[in-house]
């Protein structure tokens, strides 16, 4: 059987190094001219209230453009882009569109524009008693272009193209996806594509991130596109380069126990730049005290009287987005004088443990699993799916800890002013020229 063929080029010109992308991986072969054919950015998020750095976080606009071009060069005229970013976090999908310089697309080239959260969702058999409900678009598209972004993810290692298809999904199957048990993340959502007629997966891979999957990751300047007809052997090359063999990546492995593929990178046909030349490790996850207190960051400025446990796989993307903020508030708290010993918890299975004084129940999930725990002395809970930060403040303030939303603020500027320095750097990535 011949090897699946993946194309890694080094980004120079974003619209010739497509082209050559496409060229070596055979990437347009798969489609017919009449297709109705959907691209699936990564649009995870967005924010216009407060500083927001896209870098290794959203598909640049630039790769979009030049899709959208080599396509309409191609002959294929029957185009949509659509994504369901996270619903309650993200703005209204038309508004990020003409952020993003799609509106532009749309006048040019007849790109249809769509919000799967706008949309209907078709509930979707995949056998076993497992159901997602899945946009009717993605669904009822007749191939799908998947540009996701080289970026890791701090629940699944990496977060590619695989992962990328979660924004299909509706806001109540996204939360079923970060289930417990035979439900955990990692089982669940490598099961979407197989429903979706997803025939090429182009990489953005212009930047990268660490701690991904949000902004408060950190971005470098990488300049790789990375594409293949073959979903899983892309998902398996872009992980090589973040630097992590899919052997270690748990979806990886259970998307290729039960599609029967390889997870050794010899065992495909990588054209172009070399697996070897560009592979550097890209950390993934945050660190935590051995004794699970807090990250490393709190135990190091002496924060004593405080515990919050390390966020799980359960918790989803809503709740992991407000997750950061929530430690930046706490941190914010403290003024050198130990917290009134505090236990911090989130997801759908951290059980509060006894001996706290005061305990916080991070989200809907966290206050339900634990509504009848008698280890609790006194609840706190911060009700919201996702919690709402600015409430999150106004309740703890009533306990004597007393949060700043500014230095928040002050946080967000500082991510967003990070890159204004960084050679390489460029908001232009996300707009259409
Ligand atoms: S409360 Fe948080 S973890 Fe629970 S469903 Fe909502 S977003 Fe997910």
């Amino acid at each position: 059987m011949a090897k699946a063929s993946v194309s890694m080029v080094k980004v120079t010109d974003v619209y010739e190094s497509l082209q050559e992308s496409l060229k070596l991986c055979d990437g347009l072969a798969g489609l017919n001219l009449k297709d109705r054919i959907l691209i699936k950015p990564n649009i995870v998020s967005w924010d216009f209230d407060l500083p927001f750095p896209p870098y290794g976080v959203v598909t640049t606009s630039v790769v979009i453009s030049a899709l959208v071009r080599i396509l309409s060069e191609h002959g294929f005229s029957n185009l949509t882009i659509g994504e369901g970013a996270l619903p309650m976090l993200s703005p209204d999908g038309d508004v990020v569109y003409e952020a993003l310089g799609y509106k532009t697309l749309q006048e040019r080239f007849g790109v249809k524009l769509v919000d799967f959260n706008k949309e209907e969702f078709v509930t979707t058999d995949y056998g076993d008693g497992f159901k997602l409900e899945i946009a009717k678009q993605a669904l009822e598209a007749e191939k799908i272009i998947n540009v996701p972004v080289l970026k890791t993810h701090n629940q699944a290692k990496v977060s590619l193209g695989i992962k990328n298809l979660k924004g299909c999904l509706s806001k109540k199957s996204k939360q079923s996806c970060h289930g417990v048990g035979d439900e955990e993340l990692s089982r669940m959502f490598p099961r979407i594509i197989d429903k979706l007629p997803v025939a090429l997966t182009i990489i953005d891979g212009l930047y990268t991130l660490e701690k991904g999957p949000g902004p408060t990751g950190k971005a470098f300047r990488k300049d790789l596109l990375i594409a293949s007809r073959d979903p899983f052997a892309c998902d398996l090359v872009g992980a090589a380069i973040l630097g992590y063999p899919a052997k270690e990546v748990p979806h990886l492995n259970h998307y290729a126990n039960s599609h029967g593929c390889s997870l050794e990178v010899s065992d495909y046909e990588v054209t172009g730049e070399s697996v070897a030349d560009h592979q550097e490790y890209v950390t993934y996850d945050w660190e935590w005290s051995e004794t699970d207190t807090g990250p490393v960051g709190f135990e190091k400025r002496g924060i004593t009287g405080l515990a919050i446990r390390k966020y799980d796989s359960s918790l989803c993307t809503g709740c992991s987005v407000q997750y950061n903020p929530m430690l930046i508030l706490l941190s914010s708290a403290f003024k050198g004088e130990p917290f009134p010993n505090v236990e911090v918890v989130s997801g759908k299975q951290q059980m509060a443990a006894r001996g706290f004084d005061k305990t916080v129940l991070f989200g809907k999930c966290a206050c339900h699993f634990n509504k009848d725990n008698p280890n609790i002395h006194k609840a706190i809970p911060i009700w919201g799916c996702p919690p709402d930060l600015e409430i999150f403040v106004e309740v703890l303030a009533h306990e004597e800890i007393k949060c700043d939303y500014n230095e928040y603020i002050s946080f967000r500027n500082y991510l967003f002013g990070r890159y204004k320095e960084s050679e390489g750097f460029n908001l232009a990535d996300w707009s259409v020229k």
